[in-house]
């Protein structure tokens, strides 16, 4: 039988992995494509995009008369061919599913039901809760007398299972409402990868893509389970593996994915900096650096300042009162006209290649084997193999995940990276960079349009206190060049951020207003409005109500048991999302008694990926279209069509009423129905007069072409500059692109220009200016990212258009960094312009050889009578426990739960732990545990298996242990949130919290009360 594959599929129909549908045989398909036939028979096919990972699958809904019948991955796009895992294999029983929420329900306070409602009724009742706590609760001046126009008792949380069109919408929501407690997945996820990569090359983005990994010579897989929390991300892992790369999976457990790698190295979880110090020290020492690279590409030559020092584990300018840093006292050395001195010889004591040696000299390969409990000779293993990737002919690549994200030095963690990627030459080569493997459905697009507190669209400050008027805003935004030759491309943010207030506040946004600055809600200086503060303030009666929309914080937060008393405090509360979840039902949980809870919830059924349409941003920041397959099941709706009707009906009600600041809503550039690919329009941005871009002329009302377009004048607007030119006049919504051609240099790469499109300006590998010399000759001619020709670049779209470096005009390679130089010493973090390793904030040992500071100096963390820490070396709490989710179950499982296929193959919390230990502890596989930290007990059955090991730490066994946090209450049987054992303490830059590594002792149980065996 001839047939393609794409055909094959057709015709059979089956929404299985492809991997697996290989192994048929052509007999098998016969069979199974005339069964599959009838089902699917008429059929439409709509391609979607799978709602789970940032892989983003594509995926072909098959829909006969309205009804989702069937799906399958899409073999032509080009990153998952095909393929799906688990959990994108069964999204028609996701969709299609019986435990989905289909009306309105409202539970009135101390009530012990839930009542179905009409959407108008909840519209109104939302609307005038909001407005009662808007105008009861809106600060207009804080302290200082200065104007901050916010209201501190609202909040809102979610989503990063938003569409960039949905997510668009609710921050315009949120910041026209005042709103200051804004928070959502990308907190707990990758805050510290974008705070981290910022810093060490200027964007906080995965610097490669899916499909370039399999492009690597060798792959360090780090705080990752990539094989079973990115399955189809994998397949370019092992493509790479066949051609020859060495995969090294350094990680406290041995999972999937160490089983496909060359080897596994457990380490205890927490160490990763001391891992990674001796792997700089080890190429430091053994000159396996890239010099060229190192010389004209990093900040290595540049001087520090005489202020800067470290002793002891702690930098220069520490306060212990404040527990913060000076981080003036950390400044580099600048020439009269405002350039950073700079010494090519390398020589000078101060310059950052000297300061860097000396930091990493101390993190010896005994020091380090015994702190992270990893034996010499594995760690030079990995060592020599990834340093080996400093030859410019060879390219390493790093993939990590929450397995380095969620740690009090979660950011410090991948600044070790940057580090190593940059001394190496891999940042910028196809191969190389750094694969940070964004998790939630459209978590890079959620953080691109800022579900945050901190940021507003395209990685620009929130305005604060001390930021008055628009003027003053600017020039406290606006970095000056810091190189002769950097482009300092920030110079231009004054047009990104006036195009976003005129998309705001369209007509109303003029210059003699500031563009409506003045309206905008504004922070005060060192106020954390994020999960870990919010939940807390909320704990102490300070919030009264808000929206948690998508995102189930009563199971996934740390310290889940203050979370959900937390809950228990506020007057009103709106879930918007697919099931009743542990937060949606936080009023009847076990120990609850709902009379005496007061809360007035309004639940609102959600509609899936399938049944709206929208873009998503994958890891490799490619904006993918989605399609509406069906309607909404039930009277589910997308997040837009909730947001913009009651948008409009608290307008309406200011408008009747009057109320406080109603002038920053009745600005707002709001619609009056929401329709998906209007916004994505404006997310791309318009322009709001008769414009000439590149003597083009475009009428007012036309797309802005390109970012290059937008103005600081009104005359551009634009929802997130980095989007711009993602929806033209020319070429219409790029995200819907799906054109596989590529030149042969592209080809060679794996490259796809003409799929879908990227930002920032369809670029896919960020920072490839790097990859050639002064000359623009690549370094390695046969993974060629750009090249110049002598007259263009030719490949992927350049970082930055000039000529190359050695030219009159060239320029260097890191744009977004002022002095255009990647970042070995980077001063702009909260903890230390180099990594440091420092214990957990809960750690089995007193003291460790590196200083004599145990755990960071700065964390966050928060006080309450609820969160108690375990001393250091605390025997009651000798053991470390991480968290993991898995191939079957998302995040936490409130979703996954409830598919009965997904549950069955991962039916109830389990706790991995290893022989020794279950033999210490007299614990059999299969018993029931219970796990305690000393915030609280968790059930769980005991596996006990060779994947965990004890290791020896400074001559002692420590044990650890592992377990899933995919599991709650709700979905009986199946046990209830490990969150309940994790701390409430934070990364000092981001506040992301350490759920990866904390102390607990377990006990073989009596009897379960959770698990139902
Ligand atoms: S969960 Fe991720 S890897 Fe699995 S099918 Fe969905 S997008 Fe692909």
């Amino acid at each position: 039988m001839q047939c393609s594959r794409r055909g094959f599929l057709k015709m059979t129909g089956v929404g299985v992995a492809c991997l697996s549908l290989g192994r048929l045989g052509v007999n098998l398909a016969e069979a199974k494509a005339y069964s599959a036939k009838l089902k699917i028979e008429g059929a439409k096919e709509i391609l979607t995009v799978c709602p789970f990972c940032s892989v983003s699958c594509n995926i072909i809904a098959h829909v006969r008369d309205g009804k989702l019948l069937n799906t399958e991955g899409d073999p032509d796009f080009p990153v998952n061919e095909g393929a799906l895992c688990a959990k994108g294999a069964a999204l028609t029983s996701m969709s299609n599913n019986h435990h989905r929420l289909l009306k309105p329900k409202y539970r009135a306070p101390y009530s012990d039901k839930w009542e179905e409602k009409d959407w108008g009724w909840m519209l109104e009742k939302i609307a005038r809760r909001v407005k009662e706590t808007r105008d009861r609760d809106m600060i207009l001046k804080n302290a200082k007398g200065q104007t901050v126009n916010r209201v501190e008792s609202l909040f809102h949380m979610g989503t990063s299972h938003a569409s960039n069109e949905e997510c668009s919408v609710i921050h315009q929501a949120v910041r026209g409402l005042g709103i200051v407690h804004f928070d959502h997945q990308a907190r707990v996820c990758h805050s510290s990868t974008v705070s981290s990569l910022a810093e060490s090359f200027g964007r906080g983005a995965m610097t490669n893509h899916w499909i370039d990994i399999q492009n690597a010579d060798v792959i360090l897989i780090m705080g990752s389970n990539a094989a079973e929390h990115h399955p189809i991300s994998f397949k370019w892992v092992l493509r790479a593996k066949d051609r020859g790369a060495v995969v090294m999976h350094v990680d406290p457990k041995f999972s999937r994915t160490s089983a496909r790698c060359d080897f596994h190295v457990p380490l205890r979880s927490g160490t990763d900096i001391a891992f990674m110090g001796g792997l700089i020290n080890h190429v430091l020492e053994n000159e396996k650096y890239f010099k060229e690279y190192v010389l004209n590409y990093t900040n290595a030559a540049l001087i520090v300042g005489e202020e800067y020092s470290f002793n002891d584990g702690l930098f220069s300018g520490y306060d212990a009162k404040t527990r913060t840093y000076d981080r003036t006292k950390w400044a580099f050395e600048e020439d009269a006209k405002g350039y950073i001195k700079r010494d090519d010889t390398l020589k000078h004591p101060r310059c950052v290649f000297n300061l860097l040696r000396k930091h990493y000299a101390r993190y010896t390969v005994d020091d380090v084997s015994s702190v992270t409990g990893v034996p010499k000779e594995k760690l030079l293993r990995v060592y020599d193999h990834f340093a080996a990737s400093g030859d410019p002919k060879k390219a390493g690549t790093i993939l990590y995940a929450l397995g380095w994200t969620q740690h009090t030095v979660g950011v410090q963690n991948i600044r070790t990276a940057g580090i190593l990627q940059l001394l190496l030459g891999n940042v910028g080569r196809s191969g190389g960079g750094i694969n940070a493997l964004r998790g939630e459905p459209n978590v890079q697009g959620s953080t691109d349009i800022a579900l945050l507190y901190h940021v507003v669209p395209g990685y620009m400050s929130m305005p604060m206190a001390d930021w008055q008027t628009y003027d003053e805003y600017n020039k406290a935004n606006t970095p000056s060049a810091k190189s002769p030759n950097s482009v300092n491309w920030w110079q231009h943010k004054p047009k990104y951020f006036t195009s976003l207030l005129k998309a705001w506040f369209g007509d109303r946004a003029t210059p003699d207003n500031g563009f409506c600055y003045e309206l905008l809600p504004k922070l005060d200086k060192g106020m954390d409005h994020s999960y870990l503060f919010m939940f807390d303030r909320m704990y102490k009666n300070q919030l009264r109500g808000g929206f948690i929309v998508g995102v189930n914080p009563a199971n996934s937060l740390p310290n889940t048991n203050k979370v959900r008393k937390a809950l228990d405090t506020l007057d009103w509360l709106v879930v918007m999302d697919l099931h009743h979840s542990e937060t949606s039902e936080n009023w009847q949980r076990k120990g609850s008694d709902p009379s005496k809870v007061k809360t007035e919830i309004f639940l609102l059924p959600s509609a899936h990926r399938v049944e709206k349409p929208g873009t998503v941003t994958n890891s490799g920041r490619w904006v993918v279209w989605h399609n509406k397959c069906v309607e909404p099941m039930g009277e589910a709706r997308n997040f837009g069509d909730f947001f913009v009707p009651m948008i409009n009906k608290v307008r309406e009600l200011y408008k009747a009423e009057g109320g406080t600041l109603p002038e920053t809503l009745l600005s707002l550039n709001w619609p009056e129905k929401y329709d998906a690919e209007e916004w994505t329009k404006r997310i791309n941005g318009y322009f709001w007069r008769d414009s000439v871009v590149g003597g083009k002329k475009y009428r007012k009302g036309q797309l802005v072409p390109s970012f290059t377009a937008l103005k600081d004048d009104g005359s551009t607007s634009s929802l997130c500059w980095v989007y711009t030119g993602s929806f033209t006049e020319e070429y219409g919504n790029l995200s819907k692109r799906r054109d596989a051609s590529q030149t042969p240099l592209q080809a060679k790469i794996g490259l796809y220009p003409n799929w879908s499109w990227a930002w920032p300006s369809n670029r896919r590998i960020l920072y490839n200016r790097a990859s050639v010399d002064v000359n623009g000759k690549p370094y390695d001619p046969d993974r060629t990212v750009i090249m110049w020709d002598g007259k263009q670049w030719v490949g992927d779209v350049p970082d930055g258009g000039a000529p190359p470096l050695a030219s009159d005009k060239g320029t260097l390679p890191f744009i977004m960094a002022p002095a255009g130089l990647g970042q070995l010493y980077g001063p702009g973090r909260m903890d230390g312009p180099f990594a440091e390793h420092y214990e957990p904030a809960e750690t089995p040992i007193a003291s460790h050889p590196f200083s004599k500071q145990l755990s960071s100096p700065v964390y966050k963390f928060v006080s309450s009578d609820m969160d108690v820490l375990a001393a250091p070396a605390d025997p009651r709490f000798p053991i470390v426990l991480t968290t993991y989710s898995l191939t079957e179950h998302w995040c936490g499982g409130g979703e996954t739960r409830n598919v009965p296929n997904l549950l069955e193959a991962e039916p109830q919390l389990y706790v991995e732990m290893s022989h020794e230990l279950a033999k210490e502890k007299g614990i059999a596989n299969g018993d029931g545990v219970i796990l305690e930290s000393a915030r609280g007990r968790v059930e769980a059955i005991a596996m006990v298996t060779v994947r965990m090991r004890p290791l020896l730490v400074q001559g002692k066994t420590v044990h650890l242990v592992g377990m899933p946090f995919c599991y709650g209450w709700t979905t009986p049987g199946c046990g209830d949130s490990t969150n309940r054992l994790t701390p409430s303490v934070g990364d000092p830059n981001t506040t992301i919290p350490e759920t990866k590594a904390c102390c607990v002792n377990v006990h073989k149980a009596d009897k379960l009360t959770e698990l139902d065996r």
